[in-house]
Formats: C-alpha cells, structure tokens, sequence
C-alpha cells in the first residue's frame, strides 16, 4: 500500500456487509471497521478516516443521527459520508442528501459501482487537501503564508492565555536586502530568501513550532509553550545558521556575508497581554536588533 492511502471507515452493523466492503477497499485503503453509531463516532474522532460508508441502520442509533453528530464536532464535520441502507425510498435518500452526505448507496450494491463511487469521493476529498495546502502556503518559500499564521497565531494566542503557558513569536528580517537585490539581482535574492526560509524552518524544534513568510524579506516564527530562554536560543541558532551559509554580501552595514535580525517577545509579557501587544513588542524587538547593529536577536525581556 502507498505511503498516502487514504483511510476509509466502514460502518455497518452485517458482519458480512462490512467483510465484503473491507475486501474490495483494503487493497488501495487504510480500511477501519465499527459495528454501532457511537463506535462509529469515536473512529471517526480518534482516527480522522477521509471517507465513512455509513449504514442507515446500525443497533443504537439511526445514521442520520451518526452524521448529525459528526457534522456538530468541528474535528470530524468536514468528513465525506457515504449512505448504505437497504432502504431505497426516495425520501430517505433525500434526508441523507440534505443532511450533507456525499453519496447514497442501497444494498444489494454491484462492487464495481461502489469501488467507482468510493474512487470518486475520495478523490474529491484529495483535492480539496491539496487546495487547502496551496492556500496556506507560500509559493516561494514553501513557508506557511501570512494568512496560515494569522490562524494559527490566533488560535495559539488563546491556548497559551488560557492555560497560562508560555508563548513565543519572533520576527526575522534579512539585513541590507535591497542591496543585496540592488547588486546581485533579484533572481539571487528570491534565492538568498529561500535559504533564508529553509534555515528557518529547519531551525525549528517542535512539531507545533511554525515558520512562516510575513511578507516581503520578513519571516516569523511562532513556539507555542517556550520561554522567552529557549526562544532566544531556537533564535540565535537559526541566525547562527543563516551566516554559516556564507553567502556573499559584499554591500551588507552588517556582514561580508548575508545575515538576519530577529527581534522576539514571550508571553506573558507582564503588561497588556493579547496577540497583537504579544506582536508588536517582537517587532518593537526587531527594530532594536537593527539599531544596535543587524545581525543580532533581540529579546524583550
Ligand atoms: P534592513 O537591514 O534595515 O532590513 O535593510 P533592508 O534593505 O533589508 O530593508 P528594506 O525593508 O529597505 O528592504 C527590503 C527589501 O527586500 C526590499 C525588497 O526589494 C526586498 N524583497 C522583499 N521581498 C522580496 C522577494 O520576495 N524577493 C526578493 N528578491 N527581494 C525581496
Ligand atoms: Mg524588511
Ligand atoms: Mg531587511
């Protein structure tokens, strides 16, 4: 099986319905089976399958009330379903319909149909993963954009004040960059920025660390439950790293070679606390960091 087989959950209540699913499926799928409604649920919760083939009439609750659940948690509300009954009234197909299933199947179903079927939804749900990625990241960098950021900052910023745990942002901005394009041209400086970006989020140490492209020649970075000592050193490194690539700069204020500032601001700050002070001081921190010098991290602390 490929690296990237999609998952599908089969949900039936027939031993031998969910066998005969599981055997076409399993070879090109991650296949995952439940035998009641709030198996189901919690498959889908725990597991986050791409497709569920959901029977209408499982031991404890209709599938109509399983997709009403799945829809009301935003974790499992964006899952493609798939109705399977016997049951092949117009009208009950029509209620799946409405109430956001993908596709409606009655039993007994041709195996070729279904395979057809279950290859279209989920190459549906492939798409829309791949246009979901394009829209948060950025084309040159392969950074998350700003627009990623900005959700995830804002989500982060909430976490962190509610649990009262540590938040850090930093701004990064390449020193003496228009005159690196001014003499290198801008084909080498879009170069120079995707070095600049790579060292970034290889310097990263978390799963939940994000680098991403504010804008312009300005990346952030973004360490959820890091104190501002830890930040500050993921930040020296990361600088460390950018003028160990040696890139020539010969019309640097800073350096023979290319090099960033970074600035960065832990919460809690012990002032005004919310996302955009949190911001504000990394870029107040920045601003500091090119006054004394570029090349540097400056902290607030
Ligand atoms: P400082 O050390 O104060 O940051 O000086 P600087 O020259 O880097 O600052 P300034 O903000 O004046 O210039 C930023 C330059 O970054 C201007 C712009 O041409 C360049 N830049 C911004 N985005 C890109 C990009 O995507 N590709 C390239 N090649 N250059 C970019
Ligand atoms: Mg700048
Ligand atoms: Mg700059």
């Amino acid at each position: 099986m490929n690296q990237d087989a999609q998952k599908v959950l089969i949900a039936d209540d027939d031993g031998i319905n969910r066998q005969v699913l599981a055997t076409l499926l399993k070879p090109e799928h991650v296949v995952l089976l439940a035998k009641s409604g709030e198996q189901t649920i919690e498959r889908a919760q725990r597991h986050l399958p791409d497709l569920i083939m959901l029977d209408v009439m499982l031991p404890d609750m209709d599938g109509y009330e399983v997709l009403r659940r799945l829809r009301g948690d935003p974790a499992t509300a964006h899952i493609e379903v798939i109705f399977i009954t016997g049951m092949g009234r117009p009208e009950d197909e029509a209620r799946g319909l409405k109430l956001g299933a993908a596709d409606y199947i009655t039993k007994p179903f041709n195996t070729t149909v279904v395979m057809a079927r279950v290859a279209t939804h989920l190459q549906v749900v492939r798409q829309r993963r791949l246009l979901e990625h394009l829209a948060h990241m950025d084309g040159l960098t392969e950074l998350a954009n700003r627009r990623r950021f900005d959700e995830i900052f804002a989500a982060e910023w909430q976490r962190a004040s509610r649990h009262q745990h540590p938040l850090s942002v930093a701004l990064l901005d390449i020193d003496s960059f228009k005159q690196y394009n001014d003499h290198y041209g801008h084909p080498a400086g879009d170069r120079a920025l995707r070095s600049v970006a790579r060292a970034a989020r290889s310097g990263m140490r978390r799963p939940c660390d994000l680098a991403a492209r504010y804008g312009g020649e300005e990346l952030v970075l973004l360490m959820p439950e890091t104190d501002a000592a830890q930040a500050l050193f993921v930040a020296e490194s990361i600088r460390e790293t950018v003028a160990q690539l040696l890139i020539p700069h010969e019309f640097s204020s800073a350096s023979p070679v290319l090099t960033v500032s970074i600035g960065g601001a832990t919460l809690p700050l012990g002032a005004e606390e919310s996302a955009s002070a949190l911001f504000d001081a990394a870029d107040a921190a920045l601003y500091r960091a090119k006054e004394a010098g570029r090349n540097r991290v400056n902290w607030r602390m």
